[in-house]
């Protein structure tokens, strides 16, 4: 649950950091900070969402620790943002799930894996989940219905963005953030799909230790695209189905290339971000948020891996299993997106929203 604790050490952070300046080149956060000279819950919950956890601020100031100010900005915000996940996340309820997620994410493939064979023995002879399928359109069909894969995937979507919504809408109605000016959806934008935050300034993260290295910003494009092309490759396979070409498609189609590749890229970006997170010095981080996170990455390799697996499999006896397996991973990670670390995405483009915000009202201002 949100604590009173955390958030005064974060807004303690950004007194000492508001009096001192020394980072203010690194990142997006501390010309917003300097902006202010009293800090709200909700502006640390909206400075804590715009801190990329790049480090860099940790390994420059000389009030880190053991100096007795004991000043960690990377922290104290990483703890913030937790609480204010929990804070947002709605229904109410649904908030616990945000400090269980290995288990939450463990229950939840293992009934999303279980739901898909069910329905399958249900609507279909229980034998075709073990038979030999030819590579041929509707051979997917033939083991889990049409039906079977589509209600249940758009029942969880729809869930899940109504959850993400009104996370961001109480997040933003709380923010109190001024008119949107022109421009500034596109700067957020840009500044979203560059991952800007991440360079520190131009040098990189401080992934390990004090070292400087781009790793960690190629590592989450790797992630973020391949995601993207994966959507984009389950959005492309749906219109091919609608128009009456059914799955599986061939290797050179525009739906098993985009998955492919987009795959690979969540891969290789899950599991290096993992390694980083193994070997990286662990005094910047905030150690409540490392289940969260390697629930994460572990959901999102398992449903990459699942996929491309059943690509190899696909004209094999284990083509049923290995698709039930891949629609039930994808089942999890859909209907545990808002209460997992996922969820990181939508509030940090709604900080970086509102940053490009103030920081243009500030130069139409004159200040
Ligand atoms: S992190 Fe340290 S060096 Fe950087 S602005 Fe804050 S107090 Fe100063
Ligand atoms: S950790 Fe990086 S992104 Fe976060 S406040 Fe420090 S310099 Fe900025």
């Amino acid at each position: 649950m949100p604590s009173p604790e955390r958030t005064a050490e974060a807004r303690r952070a950004m007194e000492v950091c508001n009096a001192c300046r020394y980072c203010e080149g690194f990142c997006a956060v501390f010309p917003a900070m300097e902006r202010r000279r009293a800090f709200s819950d909700a502006d640390l919950d909206y400075l804590a969402n715009l801190c990329h956890g790049c480090r860099g601020c940790f390994h420059a100031c000389q009030y880190a620790p053991p100096h007795p100010f004991g000043i960690n900005v990377p922290r104290s915000f990483a703890e913030l943002r937790l609480d204010s996940y929990a804070r947002y996340a709605w229904p109410k309820p649904l908030a616990a799930l945000l400090h269980h997620n290995g288990i939450v994410m463990a229950l939840a493939v293992s009934i999303g894996v279980g739901l898909v064979i069910l329905l399958a023995a249900a609507l279909q002879d229980p034998a075709s989940l073990f038979g030999v399928h030819p590579v041929q359109p509707g051979a997917f069909y033939a083991v889990i219905p049409l039906a079977a894969m589509l209600w249940p995937a758009l029942a969880v979507s729809l869930f899940s963005v109504l959850a993400l919504a009104m996370g961001a809408r109480a997040f933003w109605r709380d923010a109190g953030t001024p008119r949107r000016a022109p421009g500034t959806l596109a700067a957020a934008v840009g500044d979203t799909l560059s991952l800007r935050n991440l360079g520190g300034g131009g040098h990189g993260c401080n992934d390990r230790d004090e070292a400087f290295s781009m790793a960690r910003r190629w590592l989450h494009h790797a992630m973020f695209y391949g995601f993207l092309l994966c959507f984009a490759a389950t959005c492309v396979a749906t219109l091919y189905d609608w128009f009456g070409h059914l799955a599986p498609y061939g290797f050179s189609t525009p739906p098993v290339l985009l998955g492919s590749v987009g795959g690979l890229g969540m891969l290789v970006g899950s599991g290096g971000l993992f390694w980083l997170k193994l070997t990286g010095d662990q005094t910047p981080d905030a150690r409540r948020l490392v289940g969260p996170d390697v629930a994460m990455l572990a959901s999102l390799a398992l449903v990459a891996f699942t996929g491309l697996l059943l690509l190899a499999l696909r004209a094999t006896g284990a083509m049923g299993i290995a698709l039930a397996i891949h629609l039930g991973c994808v089942l999890a990670l859909f209907v545990t997106v808002p209460y997992s670390r996922m969820v990181h995405g939508l509030y940090r483009f709604a900080a970086l929203l509102r940053n490009a915000i103030e920081a243009r009202t500030m130069r139409i201002l004159g200040e």
